[in-house]
């Protein structure tokens, strides 16, 4: 009686946005929720995360997956608990996380759902640190980056929720590890929690001048998160045989106007450095190998994650907008439920 009358309430694209998402992107619904038939599990959403990614999931056109289409649930990652199980592999109460959208129930066959353990690690940090941007941060650095111990690595958007690991996990190796982020309290939090070396407020200093004073010899791994003018700032001070990873470029998001294209890329070649993008979904078949490695590092101390958490589904469109704001301190998290 009850799962017939239960509500989902769910976020859907109104309009595709130009620049900046508002109010008009999006649109809060609600519908009867669904039940589980043969094969799949309901899936109530407790934890939605908010990624800067979603913003190009929005926009029209080619990209790593198909764009969402309007008037669709929003795509978006997310942790909750099983309801109702008709799959084998699932049991009701299991914690579970996957591509789940934005909304307060989801139907799911299985495939891309993980069981995640509450007893080991509050269910929010299987968004963050023990979820997709950990994956990120540690494939990124590890295997495109091809990090040695002992290198100096410079990492943007350092402060967020892949720079943060991206940056303790370098420290864990033996680099010299300088972040990048807006604002003195991110950069407190970087070099007095974090153990970074040093870092640069973007906001208030000039980051070129920065990186001159603070690599003398150079970067070995840059792991930007920003690109635009940061990007060419970090091409001024590459060493011999420095890779860049491409993880992101969330200066460049909201731009009405296409990309900017880094204009110190010459530096690629009179440094026989190499540049190079990744998705994280390419490294989904060896996850565990990453998320032992974090949580390893985790319990000896030497990883520490915040996340930023704001209540409600009817406040994704403010939440949201954080992100491009650089008014999340940590992972951003939508809470649904208890
Ligand atoms: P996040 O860093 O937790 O949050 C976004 C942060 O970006 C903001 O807090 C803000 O920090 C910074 N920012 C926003 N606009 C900026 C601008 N114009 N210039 C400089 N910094 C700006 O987000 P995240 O989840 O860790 O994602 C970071 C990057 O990684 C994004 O570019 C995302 O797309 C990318 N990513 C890529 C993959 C992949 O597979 N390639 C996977 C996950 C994430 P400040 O206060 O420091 O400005």
């Amino acid at each position: 009686m009850q799962t017939a009358t239960r509500q989902n309430r769910q976020i859907r694209l109104a309009a595709r946005p130009q620049g900046m998402t508002d109010a008009s992107t999006w649109n809060l619904t609600q519908e009867t929720a669904p039940v589980a038939g043969p094969g799949q599990v309901l899936v109530q959403v407790l934890y939605l995360s908010l990624d800067p990614a979603m913003r190009g999931w929005i926009n029209e056109g080619e990209s790593y997956m198909p764009p969402v289409a309007v008037g669709e649930v929003m795509r978006a990652l997310a942790v909750g608990r099983v309801l109702q199980s008709q799959h084998a592999d699932f049991a009701e109460g299991d914690y579970v996380s996957g591509l789940l959208g934005a909304q307060e129930y989801a139907l799911s066959d299985g495939k891309g759902l993980f069981k995640v353990d509450p007893r080991l690690a509050p269910l929010p940090r299987y968004l963050g640190a023990f979820g997709m941007p950990g994956l990120t941060a540690y494939f990124g650095l590890n295997v495109v980056g091809e990090l040695k111990d002992g290198e100096t690595v410079l990492v943007s958007g350092a402060a967020g929720a892949v720079g943060a690991i991206v940056g303790q996990l370098a420290k864990a190796r033996g680099c010299r590890v300088i972040g990048i982020a807006g604002g003195a309290d991110k950069c407190a939090y970087l070099t007095q929690e974090l153990g970074f070396d040093a870092a640069i407020d973007y906001k208030s200093q000039h980051v070129a001048q920065e990186l001159a004073r603070l690599c003398p010899q150079g970067v070995d791994v840059f792991f930007d998160n920003v690109g635009g003018d940061i990007l060419d700032a970090a091409l001024t001070r590459l060493a011999v045989g420095a890779r860049i990873v491409i993880c992101g470029a969330i200066s460049q998001y909201n731009n009405q106007q296409p990309v900017r294209g880094p204009a110190n890329y010459l530096s690629l070649l009179v440094k026989r450095a190499t540049m190079k993008g990744m998705v994280v979904g390419d490294y989904y078949p060896r996850a565990m190998e990453g998320l032992q490695a974090l949580a390893g590092l985790a319990q000896q101390g030497k990883l520490k994650a915040r996340e930023h958490i704001v209540q409600g589904l009817e406040q994704f469109p403010q939440a949201f907008n954080m992100l491009f704001t650089g008014e999340n301190q940590g992972k951003l998290v939508l809470q649904l439920s208890e």
